[in-house]
């Protein structure tokens, strides 16, 4: 007898958030078994629950062990899996929960933030020859001293694309409470649109730039190994949306997409003097403590000093304050200015790169509407702006019109 086909489903904590959905969902994994696929579900925890524990956790500590942050983190996909076992065992379908440890899925010992290194597909397997579904416990692994890691939010993506491609799965489908990738986040955007399919770097740049509905890492993973990835509805069967490698005729499409990320911050350290050195000095702490920073701005001035402007996520911005007060006083700075309440807009597409005018364009109608670009950073298909996070909303509806409801003046303008 032939060897099945393998799939891996993966499904959110929205589409596992109580009883009834989880049942729901094990129907929706017992059609793909009944079809003689050998099927590994990844499951994130139930809906709030990893916030639920992470508001725990600080309640205890302002800030929290990492190593032991991670112990309990890990627990809310413990419960997903075994509750979704449990369900799938009532509708007749043989099914074995697997934890991180159990599959032995690798990771390095960056608490938080684990990258996979391997994963042994052993255990899986034994339970595909017995015809069961192996359900893994998504965003969770272990460290060479047996640690248990966690992969950052969202990560549950990432452990399923990752064991796509160690099982050497014929699909990866993200299941998640949207049917799909859209032009923008639906929730904020009413005239946003499903695509049929986006291209892996595409998708890259909207994940890395704020669109949650998959982990910029999964999206490497799938780029690195040629995973066949979709998101999916959780509740229909649609088929929604594939991410694949470029195709002819996508670079067409100026613009496939707007993301934008609220939870910003930015840190000027001002009047420092202008000497060989400084972005190291000040970048170099930050990087040791694993902050992330993301656009900088240096503005040159006439008296050997200068101003430096950067961006961190919203969640680092007072480890980073710390930080960058201590080297500011070190290296003689003026004084440093920051403010949380920023917020990045982005246009992503692959047409950017033989286009001109799109930069000019996105800037006119955030003018326009009074909205002030306080930074700008760019790549060969994104443009990125920091804002006041109050204007995200307006400026997402009206770069969305602009660009993807109404490209015609642009998409007739000259390319580059
Ligand atoms: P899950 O719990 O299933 O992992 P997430 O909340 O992580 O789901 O991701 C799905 C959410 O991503 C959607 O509910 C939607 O609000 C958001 N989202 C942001 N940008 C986009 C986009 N471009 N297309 C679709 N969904 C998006
Ligand atoms: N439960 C984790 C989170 O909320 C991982 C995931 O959902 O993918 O981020
Ligand atoms: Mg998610």
């Amino acid at each position: 007898m032939a060897t099945p086909e393998r799939t891996v489903q993966k499904y959110g904590g929205t589409s596992l958030g109580d009883l009834d959905r989880i049942r729901a969902v094990a129907a929706r994994v017992k059609r793909r078994w009944e079809q003689g696929l050998n099927v590994a579900v990844v499951v994130s925890a139930m809906g709030g629950e990893t916030n639920r524990l992470l508001a725990l956790a600080r309640s205890l500590s302002g800030e929290p062990d990492a190593r032991e942050l991670d112990v309990l983190l890990s627990t809310g996909e413990q419960v997903s899996c075994a509750l979704l076992s449990l369900a799938l065992k009532e509708q007749g379908v043989p099914a074995e929960s697997l934890l991180g440890h159990q599959v032995r899925i690798s990771t390095d010992s960056a608490h938080g933030k684990a990258r996979i290194q391997s994963i042994k597909v052993s255990r899986i397997e034994r339970a595909f020859e017995e015809r069961k579904v192996a359900v893994v416990a998504g965003f969770q692994g272990i460290d060479s001293d047996d640690n248990i890691t966690t992969l950052g939010r969202g990560g549950s993506d990432t452990t399923a694309v990752a064991l796509a491609a160690a099982l050497g799965a014929t699909s990866c489908d993200i299941c998640t409470d949207v049917d799909g990738v859209y032009t923008t986040d639906p929730r904020t955007c009413d005239q946003a649109v499903r695509l049929e399919k986006i291209s892996y770097d595409e998708m890259l740049e909207l994940a890395g730039l704020g669109a949650k509905v998959l982990q910029i890492r999964a999206v490497e993973c799938a780029k690195r190994y040629g995973v066949k990835l979709r998101v999916c509805s959780s509740f229909g069967d649609d088929e929604g949306t594939w991410v694949v490698p470029e195709e002819e005729g996508m670079e067409e499409v100026l613009v496939s997409g707007v993301a934008f990320d609220r939870d910003q911050a930015k840190i000027t350290v001002k009047l420092v003097p202008d000497t060989p050195g400084l972005a190291a000095s000040l970048f170099g702490p930050l990087a040791d403590k694993g902050v992330v920073v993301d656009m900088i701005v240096q503005n040159v001035s006439a008296d050997g000093h200068t101003d430096l402007t950067f961006t961190v996520s919203g969640e680092d911005f007072s480890a980073a304050t710390n930080l960058v007060q201590d080297v500011a006083e070190k290296v003689g700075a003026g004084g440093i200015d920051s403010s949380d309440t920023v917020a990045k807009v982005s246009v992503v597409g692959l047409g950017m790169r033989n286009h001109a005018g799109v930069a000019a364009r996105m800037f006119e109608v955030l003018s326009d509407a009074g909205i002030n670009i306080q930074m700008i950073s760019t790549s060969e298909i994104k443009i990125s702006v920091v804002i006041e996070r109050d204007d995200v909303d307006k400026a997402v509806k009206l770069l969305h019109e602009a660009f993807v409801e109404d490209p015609g003046s642009l998409a007739e303008s000259k390319p580059a």
